[in-house]
């Protein structure tokens, strides 16, 4: 029995998570979960599988909820720290979204236990602390967003990727598959969140939708599988069942398909590589149509920015998820038009300027900085 701490329970990974659980209560036990404010949906979790630990970040919600009925209840930084690295716990799931969960990644990364990473912001923000520490601390980074998980699958069983010619991440596209950005000014959030292929969060449906998901995709292999940036091409591949494909140097192409379904990453990043059963919609492989287009062209200049992430690295990929962070908020909130977003992250990445020290405190003052700094892009152009 493996007992997991599951960080960002109330969302969407989490739960494909707890359902991967349910259908395996005899290999996992819920020990703990943490969660931002969704009180309402945390309860019915509590409820359900009564975990042990229950960490909530708003001192609020934490205040106004807290009980002493069955799970302990948690608050503040220590106490987060102190549930990662609770020795009875075996696996952390980090599902938090956005830069929030970097504080928790890079403790659990000196933890020695496994981790099965889902929060990709974290690693374009802070890759360069977090791959030393989990090397450092013996912690294993088991990648669950799909196109990542694809690729440790294609990966294992390898001479590690010493004969890895190339590596190719799919990407659904998103909902304006065919649209050039010049036609999507008046788009609203509503078409935005209508993923064709994925029920997900609402900042990484945006990030689909603007294909910047996929740049910071580019940056999260980089890091999590230690290749060159030119290594990775990526390609539009609208049914979204091939999600990712190695090359070897001896012409073999090896890909991992499945119907779009986060359940079945998640389960493979809790298997340690005995494959954990689940329910799953099988493919009808006589009649699939798979189709592969170039990346669009207008979505060069913000795949060039991720490249330049990837190979300068240090501190720069906070400031690229900063920027992003603060536009696809801006556009949520209604501040910024859809087309926007790509300006706001190309004037706020232009214009920074960031130190190559590298510790939480500095990618914490970067991306405080590059919000303030987005901010004001923001500002200029509503
Ligand atoms: P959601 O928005 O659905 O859920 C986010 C979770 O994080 C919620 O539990 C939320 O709590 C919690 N959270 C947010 N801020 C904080 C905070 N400051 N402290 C503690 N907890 C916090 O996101 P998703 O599940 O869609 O995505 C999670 C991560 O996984 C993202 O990084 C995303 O890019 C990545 N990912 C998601 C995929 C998907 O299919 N959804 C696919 C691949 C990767 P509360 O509900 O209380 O706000
Ligand atoms: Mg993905």
């Amino acid at each position: 029995m493996k007992n997991i701490l599951l960080l960002g329970a109330t969302g969407s990974i989490g739960k494909s998570v707890l359902s991967v659980i349910s259908e395996n209560k005899n290999l996992f036990n819920l020990m703990g979960i943490s969660f931002k404010s969704n009180y309402s949906k945390a309860e019915e979790i509590i409820n359900n599988f009564l975990p042990k630990y229950v960490y909530i970040d708003d001192h609020d919600c934490y205040v106004k909820n807290a009980t002493n009925n069955g799970s302990t209840f948690l608050n503040g930084d220590l106490r987060l720290e102190q549930l990662i690295k609770n020795t009875e716990i075996d696996i952390i799931i980090c599902a938090t979204s956005g830069f929030a969960g970097l504080k928790a990644a890079s403790i659990a990364v000196t933890t020695g236990k496994r981790i099965l990473l889902a929060n990709k912001e974290s690693i374009v923000a802070g890759g360069d602390l977090i791959m030393p520490l989990a090397k450092k601390y013996t912690s294993e980074i088991i990648p669950i967003d799909s196109e990542h998980n694809a690729i440790f699958q294609c990966l294992s069983g390898e001479n590690g990727t010493d004969d890895v010619q190339k590596v190719t991440i799919t990407a659904s596209g998103g909902p304006f598959l065919n649209s050039p950005i010049s036609d999507l000014k008046n788009v609203t959030l509503d078409q935005a969140l209508n993923h064709p292929n994925w029920e997900m969060g609402n900042k990484v449906t945006i990030d689909s939708a603007t294909l910047v998901n996929k740049c910071l995709e580019l940056i999260e292999a980089k890091y999590l599988f230690n290749l060159e940036e030119n290594i990775f091409d990526l390609v539009v591949h609208p049914q979204s069942i091939i999600h990712s494909i190695v090359t070897y140097k001896d012409g073999s192409s090896i890909c991992q398909m499945s119907s779009p379904d986060m359940k079945i990453p998640i389960a493979n990043g809790l298997s340690d590589m005995n494959r954990v059963p689940i329910s799953f919609e099988q493919l009808d492989f006589t009649s699939l149509k798979l189709t592969f287009h170039e990346f669009p062209n207008d979505r060069k200049k913000i795949q060039d920015i991720a490249r330049e992430v990837c190979n300068k690295g240090s501190n720069l990929g906070a400031v690229f998820n900063a920027a992003n962070e603060i536009a696809v908020e801006s556009f949520i909130k209604g501040q910024i038009n859809f087309d926007k977003i790509y300006d706001v992250i190309y004037r706020t990445f232009d214009e920074s300027n960031v130190s190559n020290e590298l510790s939480l405190e500095t990618i914490n003052d970067i991306d405080r900085h590059t919000r303030i700094e987005a901010k004001k892009v923001v500002k200029s152009i509503s």
